[in-house]
């Protein structure tokens, strides 16, 4: 895949993915951001959230839809792979580039990649631990360890 070149989706296309995968969006008041039903096919979204939020949260959990549930003694191996694999769908390597070569601040570089900081910290994380040599993650460095 040439991740370089990969558009970020929008939230009507992360939407449109989890409709093809035969799930329905709700809603709920309670404090997780997000919940996937796998018996149910539903995709739960906390009402109140921001737009990037609210992108970040679908990925996530149609990342859960496409390859969980994993079984109860790995579920926080389901947890980091889920997390990574939306953070890589959410934010293309042109965009992680974009926001490094810039240094830009946590609250810019969460508004130019539309995400929450859970993603952009798993992104960022990854991009340092893959690629530890090359000069371009070190300026990710302050976005390593984001407030929740
Ligand atoms: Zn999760």
């Amino acid at each position: 895949m040439t991740d370089h070149y990969r558009r970020p989706p929008s939230t009507k296309r992360i939407k449109a993915v989890i409709a093809a995968l035969g799930y329905e969006i709700v809603w709920h008041d309670d404090e997780a951001a997000g919940y996937t039903y796998f018996d149910e096919r539903l995709i739960s979204l906390r009402r109140g959230m921001t737009n990037n939020e609210v992108r970040s949260t679908l990925a996530h959990e149609a990342m859960h839809a496409m390859f969980g549930p994993f079984p109860a003694d790995q579920e926080d191996e389901e947890e980091r792979l889920v997390e990574w694999l939306a953070s890589r769908w959410l934010i293309p390597l042109s965009v992680l580039r974009t926001v490094a070569k810039r240094r830009l601040e946590p609250p810019q570089a969460l508004t130019y990649a539309r995400v929450d900081p859970a993603a952009l910290q798993a992104r960022v994380r990854r991009a340092m631990a893959d690629d530890q040599r090359a000069d371009w993650t070190q300026n990710l460095q302050q976005l390593a360890d984001l407030p929740a």
